[in-house]
């Protein structure tokens, strides 16, 4: 589903943000990316969508390679994927539907198809009722389910968190990356970066740790180990 291949990434002269990574993730695993700060977590979520190019090395996900990808195959290529930040990024003056539904409008999808996928997406995540609610009106964990929904409403066969628990408190933390197990176990990929040591430990997934832009450890039912 994920192959790096002796991926690297220089921002500028120096040590490189991220340093001849080579890692390959299959379809349907679960992978948590953990690391300090400044670790080159973010520059490789953000490779994966093609937001940014590698310095050298090959990625190919979901068949495609991403450094040969002409530019007017990569917004059907970041459609694929589901995108969630720590900063929720939502639509502030949409409600909860309008913000979901906003996804599927940008791809072209079908009125009555929306009608029907929102409200089942937005089940799924548990926010029902809350569907005429401001994200100002919900919690971070809420507005965080939200966006998880508009991440997920496109069935995309990969979804990337960059630190999506960052801004919550330990019950809706742990509620997310519920939330995420259960959409993996739908048969998502999922790749999770985070920094909360508590829920790693926990969810008994692979873990791999990264480490000045090198994978320090990768390990199949992993621990958060310090570095
Ligand atoms: P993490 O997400 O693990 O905290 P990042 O991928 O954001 O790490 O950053 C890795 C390294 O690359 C850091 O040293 C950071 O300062 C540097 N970096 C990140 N983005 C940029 C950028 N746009 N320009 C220059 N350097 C950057
Ligand atoms: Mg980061």
């Amino acid at each position: 589903m994920i192959d790096l291949d002796c991926v690297t990434k220089s921002y500028t002269k120096g040590q490189p943000a991220v340093n001849e990574i080579t890692m390959h993730v299959d379809k349907g695993e679960f992978v948590f990316i953990v690391g300090d700060s400044g670790s080159g977590k973010s520059t490789l979520i953000r490779m994966l969508l093609k937001e940014l190019e590698p310095t050298s090395g090959t990625i190919t996900v979901n068949g495609s390679v991403l450094n040969t990808m002409k530019h007017r195959q990569v917004p059907k290529y970041r459609r694929g994927i589901g995108v969630v930040f720590q900063d929720f990024r939502l639509l502030e003056d949409r409600n909860v539907y309008e913000n979901v539904a906003f996804a599927q409008r940008a791809v072209g999808t079908p009125a009555r198809i929306i009608r029907r996928r929102v409200p089942e997406v937005l089940r799924q995540v548990g926010l029902a009722e809350k569907y005429k609610s401001l994200p100002s009106q919900l919690s971070g964990g809420e507005q965080q389910r939200v966006a998880i929904a508009r991440a997920i409403v496109n069935r995309p066969a990969i979804l990337l968190a960059d630190e999506p628990t960052g801004n919550l408190d330990p019950t809706n933390s742990y509620e997310v990356i519920k939330l995420l197990d259960e959409i993996n176990a739908r048969g998502t990929t999922v790749l999770v970066v985070t920094h909360n040591r508590e829920l790693v430990n926990q969810f008994k997934k692979r873990v791999v740790t990264m480490n000045r832009g090198m994978v320090a450890h990768d390990a199949e039912v992993g621990e958060y180990l310090e570095y």
